[in-house]
């Protein structure tokens, strides 16, 4: 894979430097509700500053701004008190949400240059919406010497190596609910793996009529449910027998064991996807069991991607145990379907 050049070699003392990060945070009640992805973009930040730049003037989208009103949702100010307080540097600046320009998602030049106007580099730090060609990630990067962000080469240096030389076996397990978003990673990465378990509602698509061209393991038995509810009447039941108009929120301990038999061998794993529906505790078991199998294979090489995918990792207190842990969504997807990023493909190589 191709890798943009770093910002490591960029001579940024007494520069002033634009950088695109993704400081698309959980806000509650006007605050941050979870600064992960502010102290993401810290390492970019302390190399710009250490290495004596004069300013550094940060950019990000946040949230979806539509209506007047989302403006006053979507301002930056919460984001920036929270970068202030981890990082007291008088020389930062956020600038406002990128996406109250309506020239940010049309990639428009205006606001290309009014983003690059008294600034000598550019630097993109935000993997997350390098899928996306936005004035802020794209455009913006033919205006000025572009470079690459720390996160957003981790990203690119740790997914990659899901496309290059692996070690086997290479195990890759997919679950969750939006299905057609999976199914280019499936296609792409699937055929290298050596075993493919699928749980999650996405075993229930593939169940009917498999449009893949390789075979792939899907649950022996699930806990179902009478209906999709939290506390919904809910049984143990192998495939054949789920009772008429239930539905599979789980994976059953007999597909758990399987599973994990099978990740514990493994030497390269990808997971992408939750294997139930791990929100309510009686469908959690299945993305526990996973979880903890991905964490206790230390000879691995293990990757786990998608937001859901994280949060339950997280929420497990197992994100330390694995490889890497993309914080990319879209963009890590697109990517691992052999995709090329706009955002990075903008940034000359290394
Ligand atoms: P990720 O964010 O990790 O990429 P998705 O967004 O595709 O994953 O899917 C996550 C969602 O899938 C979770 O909210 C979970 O409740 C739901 N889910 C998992 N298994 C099932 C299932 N069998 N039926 C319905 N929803 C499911
Ligand atoms: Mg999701």
């Amino acid at each position: 894979m191709r890798l943009p050049r770093s910002v490591r070699d960029a001579d940024v003392a007494g520069k002033t430097v634009l950088v695109r990060a993704d400081l698309n945070v959980p806000l509650e009640d006007g605050r941050v509700a979870d600064d992960t992805r502010i102290r993401a973009s810290l390492p970019t930040l302390e190399l710009l500053l250490g290495r004596g730049a004069t300013a550094v003037r940060v950019c990000s989208h946040l949230g979806r701004p539509k209506t007047e009103e989302d403006r006053a949702k979507y301002r930056m100010q919460p984001v920036a008190a929270r970068l202030r307080e981890l990082v007291p540097d008088e020389r930062i600046h956020v600038l406002e949400n990128t996406r109250f320009d309506p020239g940010e998602t049309s990639n428009d030049e205006r606001f290309a240059h009014e983003l690059a106007e008294g600034c000598d580099l550019y630097v993109n730090d935000a993997f997350g919406s390098a899928h996306r060609a936005h004035a802020s990630t794209e455009a913006v990067a033919h205006l000025l010497p572009a470079y690459a962000g720390l996160l957003l080469l981790d990203e690119l240096e740790h997914l990659g190596r899901l496309l290059g030389e692996i070690e086997r076996p290479f195990v890759l397990i997919s679950g969750g609910a939006k299905v057609e978003d999976k199914l280019g990673v499936l296609r792409n990465l699937g055929g290298r793996a050596d075993t493919v378990l699928i749980g999650g509602k996405m075993a229930e698509e593939l169940r009917g009529e498999n449009p893949l061209d390789f075979d792939v393991e899907l649950p022996v038995d699930v806990v179902a449910a009478a209906e999709f509810e939290r506390d919904a009447e809910s049984r143990l039941c192998a495939v054949d027998e789920i009772p008429d108009g239930w539905l599979g929120l789980d994976i059953g301990p007999e597909t758990r064991t399987r599973f994990a038999r099978q990740l514990q061998s493994a030497r390269t794993i990808f997971w992408n996807g939750p294997m139930g529906v791990f929100e309510w505790p009686p469908f959690a078991e299945g993305t526990k069991a996973v979880a903890e199998a991905v964490a206790a294979n230390d000879a691995a090489f293990s990757v786990v991607g998608g937001a859901d995918s994280v949060r339950a990792l997280n929420e497990l207190g197992l994100a330390e145990r694995v490889s890497w842990v993309s914080t990319g969504g879209g963009a890590s997807l697109e990517l691992l379907e052999g995709k090329e990023l706009p955002g990075v493909a903008a940034i000359p190589s290394a």
